[in-house]
């Protein structure tokens, strides 16, 4: 059991700290602080995080803490807590370890018996979801699909039934061919595309699938999706009560190829594939 009580152990630390994701008037004064009273900090990358502590003139010493270098960075990050050290951790924007490389030490530290003290702040997944105006009750958090087409297709497969909204990162030249694959997977659906969150060209696109993909041809800047989640759980009770033939209907309808129907029919109605084909054909 790890106990740690953040404001009554005096123990070394640490800080994992929020930054920007575009814009500095929502970095907090908090972050700014601990920034200043930390002995270092570790960064993605020097030149951006410089840039912010110039500006909120911050002076502590910058170190480097990256994917490549993660593990021989988190052995340095360890032995300074051990002298005594407080550390803050940042990424190149919004909170370290989301999408972003922070996982590792904080793990580290942990298991070592130091304080983890994150601090809230500047999220890009976050800040898209309660702006989507898609249910946010319940969500999931995917980040980054894979960058292999076929790989892809298998992780949005896999969250088919995923019934919770759905908050994915997306690279600008990778978007279109992601919401084509997306519009493959599940069909059409609600979606928000948030653009460029808290910088001069921000924009929310709050549409269906089909409806984007016949009217945007390009999107650039940083870019969350979120996604609908599936309804066809709630339905395959009804679905299941229409004959055969009218619950595959029913996929084709919301443009799923045949044999993507089939699949689903079977699915939904535990039965294998051929007898679904059987019973299609005999009509
Ligand atoms: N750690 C960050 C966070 O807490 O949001 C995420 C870092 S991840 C490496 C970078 C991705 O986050 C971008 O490719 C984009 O999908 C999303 N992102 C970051 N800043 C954004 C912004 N200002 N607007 C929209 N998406 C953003």
């Amino acid at each position: 059991m790890n106990v740690q009580k953040s404001f009554g152990d005096v123990k070394p630390t640490l800080y994992l700290v929020p930054t920007p994701i575009g814009n500095f008037d929502d970095m907090t004064y908090r972050s700014v602080e601990i920034l200043k009273q930390s002995d270092y900090i570790f960064c993605e990358d020097t030149r951006i995080t410089k840039v912010l502590l110039v500006h909120f003139n911050i002076k502590t010493p910058l170190r480097n803490y990256h994917i490549f270098n993660e593990k021989i960075q988190c052995e340095e990050i360890i032995k300074l807590l051990k002298e005594g050290k407080n550390i803050s951790l940042v990424s190149d924007a919004g909170l370290p370890c989301i999408s972003d490389p922070g996982y590792y030490v904080a793990k580290w530290a942990i298991d070592e018996g130091f304080s983890v003290i994150s601090l809230p702040g500047a999220n890009a997944a976050l800040t898209a979801l309660i702006a989507s105006g898609l249910p946010n009750d319940k969500f999931y958090f995917n980040g980054f699909l894979s960058s292999k087409k076929q790989q892809r297709l298998k992780q949005l497969e896999s969250l088919q039934d995923k019934m919770e909204t759905m908050i994915f990162y997306e690279a600008p030249h990778r978007i279109m061919e992601t919401l084509q694959d997306m519009k493959k997977v599940f069909g059409n659906r609600h979606i928000c595309i948030a653009r460029e969150l808290t910088k001069k060209y921000e924009e929310y696109i709050r549409t269906d699938i089909d409806t984007l993909l016949e009217n945007v041809q390009e999107l650039k800047g940083e870019i969350v999706i979120i996604l609908e989640g599936s309804k066809i759980t709630n339905e395959i009770e009804h679905l299941n009560n229409l004959s055969i033939f009218e619950h595959y209907n029913y996929y084709l309808n919301h443009k799923l190829s045949e044999k993507e129907a089939m699949k689903k029919v079977a699915k939904d109605r535990n039965i294998s594939k051929s007898d679904v084909y059987k019973e299609i054909i005999s009509r």
